[in-house]
């Protein structure tokens, strides 16, 4: 259509858009979209016809979601979900407000398998522990576009809200999910995925396919069983999906945090490997090519090996591995991976598992105590083969290390402890670095550029206190309560703040602010965290001196040195106490990789291995930029690093503000899952563990606020051209004053707004409320 005449352009893009919605019940929310195109609004001006024929269409419309809706059972039994609305939908409408009120919805809700349940436009969302039919595209259908309170809360709901804010207002969106580990964040993520694969329809049907192939690969390699959840996600996981500014979904990009390495090499009594080293050795089992890639067939490896000792028979037998296995290699494939680079990825893997395999035993001779060989080579030249490197020279590089003093090499021999622990860290190197690579090499297949929007979706690691935690636990807990904070900081301390400064008078709620154990862990240089990389560069230092510096250095309510347990400390989180084993601590947060073994990588005829290891991974570029970005982060995060550092804690603290900057520019939308028994098992509420969870989610005071709160603030000149047209006539083009906000208001007939010095102070449901009316208008 020529854009010369509006009026025809418009007259015949409304005939489009009616062809559109007859066929196709599901392109509502570019529609909603276009009625904020100014050429619509110009021509809806001066063309009332459009707007009606509009109107109409999207009647038929409503229709159509009504009949949808009543195709669905009304009944309550335990199997079929009711699809009704009801006022506990949003704990937000209860009159009494207390812990037993909220709970006692919750559970009531939970037996009626209503699962989801808001707190304003937060989501709870319970566990079901069984699969629910509430997820066809019929009910990606029923929450399309539909104005929030029509139906019950929904994870899709949200996902909706967060692709109309996107489309409507131009902003990037990011959902932020959260939760213990198992209580069904990662569930959540895909379904949200999938919600918006829907909504944002590509022509282009192989994209939407790619995308969807995404999170099963890349959870192949980042997930793994644990003692809580049989997929738990061992890495963080922002997932940005890409659309047009008309909504059309353009690509993805993944970015990691945190890959739990030390996985690699060993497992917590009853946990696993990562999923993807079993699949590959049942898969490879059944298509009889573990001898091309070099794999014992007798016993599996040791990495994968049960630790209870069980059999072989354990891992070929499943049939799940197996056909993961398939499933695996066809991501791959629509995903756009060569078959060169997937059998480099299979090679790489069976190296780590042959590496894992590699034994040493000590020589004893008469001058030397400390020298190690391989007794047996089987392994060690497998290893080397699939890596495409000189037996000989890893052979080196695992039992003898270069040492630099005063401008001349000597080697030194490693011990046998030495070169176990050489060959764990090329192992966990090896696996890390071939993670980010799959990441990127995704990033690259799915790439669109930089303009456009994105609705970015946090899927991060809950909460965890084991028996015993270590390094991993410590990290994974501090990420989460950077997340906290960031909850508190968007929910409470903001909106009190700008309450305050726009002089509206709000009774302040209180809430528990976790900023002073963040400090404790952040600040330099007598936070946690610069303790122990201030530790780890002392060579002479042990588990003992660390946890001594840390009982000598924090002087905090929040940490402990329990009398009874000599290598323990015990930190006050915002979720619970937890007590951690400082056990491997120095070790592990060292995560260094000897040059030697870097240096025989390199020489590797393998194109995947060279790329791997050319460059190094510091991400020092990346984190100068964030400073920029972080807004409400803690000052102490930003002093720059001391130096180009090979300790890993410093490296994590950085890629956790890469992800807490992205978080902030997008305007969040909060999933909260919580796991309502230990057991998962279908239809167990327990109250006990869900009030616990309630409680260190802020959701309590949440409902407090959201209650008493105005979670919309709109400048007045924002508010004024978006809604305009329910006060004034078109052509009018009233000044962006308070009084013209007030006539809008006045006129939309909604009551308990609040004006502040120079925005409009609404809750949530005015802006559906405005929105709708909008849409009557039109
Ligand atoms: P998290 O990522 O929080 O650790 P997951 O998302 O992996 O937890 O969920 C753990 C398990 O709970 C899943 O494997 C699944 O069995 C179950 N689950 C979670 N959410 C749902 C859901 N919406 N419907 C059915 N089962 C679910
Ligand atoms: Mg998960």
């Amino acid at each position: 259509p020529t854009l010369r005449n509006p009026e025809e352009w418009c007259r015949s893009f409304s005939h489009f858009i009616a062809q559109c919605l007859i066929k196709d019940f599901e392109t509502r929310p570019s529609v909603t979209h276009l009625l904020e195109h100014p050429f619509i609004k110009q021509a809806h001006g001066k063309e009332m016809a459009l707007g009606q024929q509009l109107s109409t269409l999207i009647c038929e419309q409503q229709d159509l979601g009504c009949k949808l809706k009543t195709k669905h059972e009304r009944i309550n039994t335990r199997k079929t979900l009711i699809i009704e609305t009801s006022p506990d939908d949003d704990l937000v409408n209860l009159e009494f407000l207390d812990e037993e009120t909220i709970i006692k919805h919750l559970s009531k809700r939970y037996d009626e398998l209503q699962i989801y349940t808001y707190v304003g436009d937060i989501l709870i969302a319970l566990n079901p522990f069984q699969t629910l039919s509430i997820y066809s595209p019929q009910f990606s259908k029923l929450y399309h576009g539909v104005k929030r309170a029509d139906n019950p809360p929904h994870i899709f709901a949200t996902a909706d809200a967060a692709y109309q804010g996107m489309v409507t207002f131009c902003k990037d969106q990011c959902i932020i999910i959260s939760g213990e580990s198992g209580a069904g964040k990662t569930e959540s993520a895909h379904l949200i995925v999938q919600h918006l694969t829907f909504l944002g329809k590509a022509n282009n049907r192989t994209l939407r396919e790619k995308i969807l192939q995404v999170n099963p690969l890349v959870e192949a390699f980042g997930n793994a069983c644990t003692a809580i959840n049989d997929n738990s996600s061992r890495f963080g996981k922002y997932l940005e999906m890409k659309f047009t500014p008309t909504g059309a979904v353009m690509g993805a990009k993944i970015s990691e945090y945190l890959l739990e390495k030390s996985r690699v090499i060993k497992q917590a009594t009853g946990e696993k490997n990562f999923h993807i080293f079993y699949y590959i050795y049942a898969g490879l089992y059944h298509q009889e090519k573990l001898k091309k890639y070099r794999l014992p067939d007798k016993k599996p490896p040791r990495y994968i090996e049960n630790q209870h000792g069980k059999v072989m028979q354990d891992i070929v037998s499943s049939k799940l591995y197996k056909e993961q296995f398939d499933a695996i290699q066809d991501c791959f494939r629509i995903i756009g991976f060569t078959d060169e680079e997937v059998n480099s990825v299979y090679r790489i893997l069976c190296a780590i598992l042959n590496t894992g395999n590699i034994e040493f035993t000590a020589i004893t001779s008469q001058h030397q105590t400390d020298k190690s060989e391989v007794p047996n080579v089987e392994a060690l030249e497998n290893a080397a083969a699939l890596l495409c490197i000189g037996p000989e020279e890893l052979t080196e590089a695992l039992t003898s290390h270069c040492v630099v003093t005063r401008g001349e090499t000597i080697i030194r021999t490693n011990t046998v402890d030495k070169a176990t622990d050489v060959r764990d860290a090329m192992s966990k190197a090896l696996y890390g670095r071939l993670f980010s690579w799959i990441v990127n090499r995704i990033n690259a297949l799915l790439h669109v550029a930089e303009s456009g929007m994105n609705v970015g979706i946090l899927d991060i690691f809950g909460f965890e206190n084991f028996k015993k935690n270590s390094f991993e636990q410590l990290c994974i807990n501090i990420a989460n309560e950077q997340i906290q904070f960031y909850f508190n900081q968007h929910i409470f301390a903001l909106e009190q703040m700008e309450y305050q400064s726009e002089g509206v008078d709000a009774s302040l709620v209180e809430y528990e602010d976790n900023r002073p154990i963040l400090d404790m862990f952040l600040q330099k240089p007598m936070g946690l965290l610069s303790l122990l990389d201030e530790e780890s560069r002392f060579p002479q230092a042990t588990d003992q001196t660390l946890v001594d510096k840390f009982e000598d250095n924090l002087r905090y309510k929040y940490f402990w040195r329990p009398k009874r347990f000599e290598l323990c400390f015990g930190i006050q989180h915002y979720a619970g106490k937890v007590l951690y084993n400082v056990n491997g601590f120095l070790e592990k947060n060292r995560d260094t990789l000897p040059a030697d073994i870097v240096v025989v990588l390199r020489t590797s005829e393998n194109k995947l291995l060279q790329q791997l290891f050319s460059s190094p991974l510091t991400k020092t570029g990346r984190c100068q930029r964030l400073v920029i970005k972080v807004l409400i982060i803690p000052v102490t995060f930003f002093a720059p690093p001391p130096s180009l550092c090979f300790v890993s804690s410093l490296r994590w603290q950085y890629s956790l503000m890469d992800l807490l900057s992205k978080m902030v520019v997008g305007q969040p939308h909060f999933v909260r899952c919580i796991k309502p028994n230990d057991d998962r098992q279908a239809l167990r509420f327990f109250k006990e563990r869900v009030m616990v969870q309630l409680r260190y989610t802020g959701i309590l005071e949440t409902v407090n606020i959201r209650r008493q709160g105005y979670s919309h603030r709109i400048l007045f000149e924002e508010f004024v051209n978006r809604y305009y047209y329910l006060a004034f006539r078109a052509h009018q083009m009233p000044d962006s004053s308070k009084e013209n906000a007030v006539a809008i208001l006045e006129r939309a007939k909604l009551e308990n707004w609040v004006l502040g010095k120079t925005k409009v102070f609404l809750k949530y449901y005015h802006v559906e409320q405005l929105n709708l009316l909008l849409r009557e208008l039109i």
